[in-house]
């Protein structure tokens, strides 16, 4: 009897110290002083502003993945790794030079009316074609090609930058890329009279970033809408006819008698960054997984030469948002494991055009059909606790109603307005709704305007967004104890199940 109690009694007893030990740091709630741990490392003077593609972003990577093996996560990579390599080109304007021939005459284009950017830094196309496309659109499930009957290879092709206001309508981007897969050599947006020429030649200057894997034309440009028309009507067309002649969608490409000749040069750096992807294996053997994403880049040195603080050091942009996903997988490998799959993704390049997101949206590490949701989390140390909790990205009415659920059961009311939706397009997020899985952003940083707007307007993309007792940590703190809440339930199929609605595409 004795023996048997006692026999019974050293296992309870280890049971309890064990369960004891790992209770209080697993169930603790995630606190400021947590996250302010690796706000200061990441947002520290020593990491140079997290740039992609420098010694920033080797220490910063290096960094989130000692962060994420100490906690139980597993490298999800590629290969085996912790990295997803993602590609980059950056392209500077440089001079170039222009010759249009209208019916055999020559045409001048004024410098200051037009802008070129090539693919590589020396572009030339010699005694091209013209062809006017309309708006360049081509949406072959609705019954609309504008460049059907036209050959489009090796020409200079002149759009219409800005499409009608229509659900679904191509972007100038998406336009271009589908000329460039059908052979285009330039693609030279006619700006309209609604956007100021002046700052569209202002964004050229500032130069672009995009994936390297982009299909691109030899050249994509930017023309104002006077000096189009003026060049076609050199031609003895006019635009505004031609336009009218054919209206919406049944318009087809004219091909102009104007030939053109192109000599662009273009500042191209082309660099490799890196997303770091980790895994904490669930339970179950579902196949599907919730994600977590947060971008670690930021600005790097970001003010010139004889400033005082030169670099951009984006502690609350991102380097809390990291903070906050740090700390959730760290309490939920140590909770009882739910039986999805949760996947961290740290993305690159966000600050220079959501190229970290893009490049995994259609690179997911795992098939994007079993991805059930996907949380962003960026700039959350703004605004004290006890703010209501908006929801960016709604409109999963399944994955809607965990969420709110899972809000009311922490005693936190859910934000009355959906003003915070204008920021939709803004953050990671929106590339991996673009390819259909459902995505949002849960918390009190952008429910009340106030705050953001402060933040915006104050140290955002600055110097100042650096570590000091200015960051805000106890709304971040109590977001991040309802991410993990969230994700319990986010990865238990009992819980919540991905609408077959919101799949593909
Ligand atoms: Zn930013």
């Amino acid at each position: 009897m004795f023996q048997r109690l006692l026999r019974a009694a050293a296992p309870l007893s280890l049971f309890l110290a064990a369960t004891a030990a790992t209770a209080q740091s697993a169930d603790a709630p995630i606190t400021p002083a947590d996250m302010m741990r690796h706000i200061e490392r990441l947002a520290s003077d020593g990491f140079q502003g997290r740039a992609p593609g420098t010694e920033g972003e080797r220490l910063t990577t290096a960094y989130i993945v000692e962060q994420m093996q100490a906690r139980g996560v597993e490298p999800a990579g590629e290969g085996g790794s912790w990295f997803q390599p993602v590609a980059v080109a950056e392209r500077q304007l440089g001079a170039s030079t222009t010759r249009w021939l209208a019916r055999g005459n020559s045409v001048e284009v004024a410098a200051n009316e037009l802008v070129l950017m090539g693919r590589d830094s020396s572009e030339r196309i010699a005694d091209a074609p013209v062809i006017f496309g309309g708006h360049g659109v081509r949406l072959p499930e609705r019954g609309i090609d504008q460049l059907a009957g036209s050959d489009v290879r090796g020409a200079v092709v002149l759009i219409l930058a800005q499409g009608p206001r229509i659900e679904g309508f191509p972007s100038l981007a998406e336009r271009t890329r589908t000329l460039a897969e059908a052979g285009a050599a330039a693609v030279i947006a006619v700006v309209g009279a609604d956007i100021p020429w002046p700052a569209v030649a202002a964004t050229f200057a500032r130069g672009t970033t995009r994936l390297d894997s982009t299909p691109l034309p030899q050249v994509v440009g930017a023309i104002p809408i006077g000096a189009a028309q003026r060049l076609v009507e050199a031609a003895g067309g006019d635009m505004t006819q031609l336009l009218n002649d054919q209206p919406g969608s049944s318009f087809r490409a004219v091909a102009l008698p104007i030939r053109a000749s192109l000599d662009v040069n273009t500042g191209v750096r082309r660099y490799r960054t890196n997303n770091v992807v980790g895994r904490l294996r669930g339970s179950g053997s579902t196949n599907e997984s919730l994600l977590y994403l947060a971008h670690w880049d930021h600005f790097g040195t970001c003010r010139p030469a004889g400033e005082a603080d030169r670099i951009c050091n984006g502690a609350v942009d991102n380097a809390s948002g990291i903070a906050m996903m740090l700390e959730v997988a760290g309490r939920l490998s140590r909770q009882p494991r739910p039986p999805r799959d949760i996947l961290f993704l740290a993305t690159t390049a966000e600050e220079v055009g959501l190229l970290g997101a893009e490049y995994f949206a259609h690179h997911p590490v795992v098939p994007a059909q079993s991805i059930v949701a996907a949380i962003n989390m960026d700039t959350v140390a703004i605004h004290p606790a006890g703010e209501p909790v908006a929801v960016i990205g709604r409109g999963t009415p399944a994955l809607d109603r965990v969420i709110d659920e899972t809000v009311r059961s922490m005693n936190r009311t859910l934000d009355a307005d959906d003003e915070a939706e204008a920021f939709v397009p803004r953050q990671d997020g929106y590339k991996l709704a673009q390819v259909g899985i459902p995505t949002v952003m849960v918390g009190g940083s952008f429910s009340n305007m106030q705050y953001l707007n402060a933040f915006l307007g104050g140290n955002y993309h600055g110097p100042a967004d650096q570590p000091g007792g200015a960051i805000p940590l106890y709304g971040a703190a109590e977001d991040a104890n309802l991410m993990v809440a969230l994700g319990r339930r986010l990865a238990d199929p009992a819980v919540y199940q991905r609408p077959a609605a919101a799949s593909g595409e």
